[in-house]
């Protein structure tokens, strides 16, 4: 299902060369590319996405711009930003979508003008994409709920996990859960009680957590938090709550401040995407729709072309290997001084 991101990187690259290619002309002025992402709590957007982004397209293409904006997880400020981008002359859209439900008449608009939309991290299905370029979000679950079960092993007496997931509104969390189902079932793990966090919010996700160790207290064996916001805010939830160690928490996406707790101990994993290979895919397949070609794709998503990143997980154990000599974080920063 899923290719590597060395492997990709050549397909998008060839592809461009032996693709048949349509006519450039569709919408927008035929340079300019709009990034839509969806929030900045969670810090991959603004240190990750963005920047690498705009970088690939500036190497790519010089004659091309970027109208780069954030929703703030704001489904209708989204809608907002993708409308200006195309009164701005905006070609392709890429776009990660807050609410995937509400981004449906933000591609049927931009079709009816010509203009070509990669779906970014987020499936919005029912409409027609140019692209998916995302990860494979089951397997993310997978491992995160693997790793949770290896840590906690079967639960005894009245003991148990806590579940917190993402926003309900994001189409990846319920394939997080359906990997997470995987790794349970059948783990002997019992679930005491789960979460929708809004808005992967992780005040909220603290704020939960923080409500149910009054309820549960040291029965809480673990954590699953969907991602590293998630897990931060539940992480601040147990130490406030004086639980020394801290019981095993999952994450997702590498960030710094999660690859420092798993030095400290204070997280058990996260989960590294290759985001900055997400980000020089979509741009690479942005910059090859406004010179009107049409790049094959190693998948397909429910008919969708597709580019999908493998995850690995990351605990202590290979946070070396993955992390640091992987290029994802310097040492240096990982190891500050308290
Ligand atoms: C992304 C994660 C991110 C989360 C919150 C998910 O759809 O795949 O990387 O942590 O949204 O923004």
């Amino acid at each position: 299902m899923v290719a590597s991101a060395v492997a990709l990187a050549s397909v998008v690259a060839l592809a461009g060369c032996v693709a048949p290619s349509e006519p450039p002309g569709g919408g927008g002025d035929g340079r300019t590319i709009a990034l839509l992402l969806p929030e900045s709590k969670t810090s991959r957007y603004e240190s990750v996405d963005r920047p690498v982004f705009e970088r690939v397209v500036e190497e790519e293409c010089p004659e091309c711009r970027v109208l780069y904006a954030n929703a703030g997880q704001d489904a209708a400020r989204q809608q907002q930003q993708a409308e200006s981008a195309l009164t701005q002359g905006a070609s392709v859209l890429v776009l990660d979508a807050v609410d995937a439900a509400s981004a449906r008449s933000i591609v049927t608009t931009a079709q009816a003008r010509g203009v070509r939309v990669i779906a970014y991290d987020r499936l919005i299905e029912e409409v027609p994409l140019a692209y998916l370029v995302a990860y494979d979000a089951v397997r993310v679950g997978e491992l995160q709920g693997q790793a949770l079960v290896d840590a906690v092993g079967p639960s005894e007496g009245d003991e148990g996990v806590l579940l917190v997931h993402g926003a309900p509104t994001d189409p990846n969390v319920a394939l997080l859960k359906e990997g997470l189902e995987r790794a349970l079932d059948g783990s002997g793990v019992t679930v005491l009680a789960e979460y929708d966090t809004p808005d992967w919010s992780p005040d909220k996700a603290q704020e939960w957590v923080q409500g149910q160790l009054t309820q549960y207290g040291s029965r809480v064996q673990g954590v699953y938090a969907a991602n590293d916001g998630t897990a931060g805010g539940a992480i601040s939830a147990m130490r406030a709550a004086g639980l020394d160690p801290v019981p095993p928490v999952t994450g997702q996406d590498a960030e710094l401040s999660a690859v420092q707790r798993i030095v400290s101990g204070d997280q058990r994993m996260t989960v590294f995407k290759g985001i900055r290979e997400q980000a020089r895919t979509a741009a690479e397949l942005a910059v090859a729709l406004l010179r009107g070609e049409r790049p094959p794709a190693p998948e397909e998503v429910g008919g969708v072309p597709a580019v999908l990143l493998e995850p690995v997980a990351v605990t202590r154990a290979n946070l070396r290997d993955v992390v640091v000599d992987g290029g994802v974080h310097p040492v240096e920063e990982i190891c500050v001084d308290p």
